[in-house]
Formats: structure tokens, sequence, C-alpha cells
């Protein structure tokens, strides 16, 4: 429960009760990933020794004795694409994250996904928290799921973010996710010169 105090210092940062992770009384070393999964910019903390604010970055920092730390905060974070790349002669989806998007555009070839080497990036939608919203579109698609083999530093490996499901379906969940998962979409792309598919174009 935040105090009036509280709520009116959040409000001065253009943040609100919903930006607020309850720790507990857990420290900021034990709660930051969980915090950061849940989207969450501020810990409630242990009262500072200062002053007796409860309110801190998920680095510790009491915020209300330096309101600097927020804006640190979000400057340290670096935003990343969560994109979707299709393959027509496997007829599979790939789902990953980068912040790098136009090195991954250049380069998914590479690594020969699936041993195809046609994949074509098509969409990306830009995040604050690109490995979350990741991992969300990957469960949501996970009876799809299919094992594609790959070659990275001259080593077999096995890629768990291949998808025999539409490309529809694929940029759909993603958004879907995003909404669900209260991610802040900074920009999204779509390629003008992809045919998109509703159906599946090949079952496993
Ligand atoms: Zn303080």
């Amino acid at each position: 429960m935040l105090t009036r105090e509280e709520v009116s210092f959040l409000q001065s940062q253009g943040l609100s009760s919903t930006d607020v992770f309850d720790t507990k009384g857990r420290s900021p070393r034990v709660v930051r990933d969980e915090a950061r999964a849940a989207g969450k910019r501020i810990l409630l903390g242990v009262p500072c020794q200062a002053a007796g604010h409860r309110l801190r970055t998920r680095a510790g920092h009491c915020v209300q004795c330096d309101p600097s730390k927020i804006a640190y905060q979000q400057r340290t974070e670096v935003p990343g694409d969560v994109y979707l790349a299709v393959s027509s002669s496997l007829g599979w989806v790939k789902i990953g994250s980068t912040t790098n998007i136009a090195q991954r555009r250049y380069k998914i070839n590479f690594d020969a996904y699936g041993g195809a080497s046609d994949w074509k990036l098509v969409f990306f939608l830009r995040v604050s928290d690109h490995g979350r919203l990741e991992l969300a579109a990957h469960a949501a698609l996970s009876r799809f799921a299919v094992d594609a083999p790959y070659i990275k530093d001259g080593r077999k490996q096995v890629s768990r973010e291949c998808f025999g499901c539409s490309d529809l379906l694929a940029v759909k969940t993603i958004i879907d996710c995003a909404g669900r998962g209260g991610h802040r979409v900074e920009t999204d792309w779509r390629d003008q010169n992809h045919h998109w598919q509703g159906q599946r174009t090949k079952d496993r």
C-alpha cells in the first residue's frame, strides 16, 4: 500500500502505482529480475537510511532522495527488437530478439537455421524489454515448436526459436503478448514486399 506522499512523488515523475513492484521486504538483488520481468521500474522496499523513503530503483537506489536515478535507469536499459523471420522452403517461422536489427537482418541466413538459407526478416516490434517479450511469444507458440539445427562458431546447435505455424499467427502472437505483458512498444515494421500467409505452409 502506497502512502499519499509516495503516490504524489510517482506522479511528479510521470509514474504511477502500476510501475511499482512490492519487494515484501526482500532485497533488490533478489527481486530485480522478477520486477523487470513484471515490467516494473520502481521497487517498494525497506525504508532508506537518510529519510525513511521506500521507493527505489531496481538497483536499490532511493529515488525519492535522488530522482535522477530513475532517468539513469532508463538510459542504461537498451531497447531491443523482437523479430519474426520466415523460411518459405521450410514453412517455418523464427521468433528471436536483438539489439541490432540491421545486423540481424543481414546475418539471419549465415546461421542457416534448419539448414535453410532463405530466411527473411519480415516483422519486428521495438520494446523496452525485448527478452521478456521474446520468451512470452515462444511460450504462447510452444505447441508449434520445431527443433532447428544450425551451426554456430563451427559447432552444431539446436535452436528452439523456430515454429511450424503461419507468419500471421506469429505476428498476432507477438502483438498479443506485447499487449498482455504491458510492454511499451516503440515502433514496428512490416516488410512491404512480404506476402503474408494466413495458413500454415507445412505441417510437421
Ligand atoms: Zn531516501
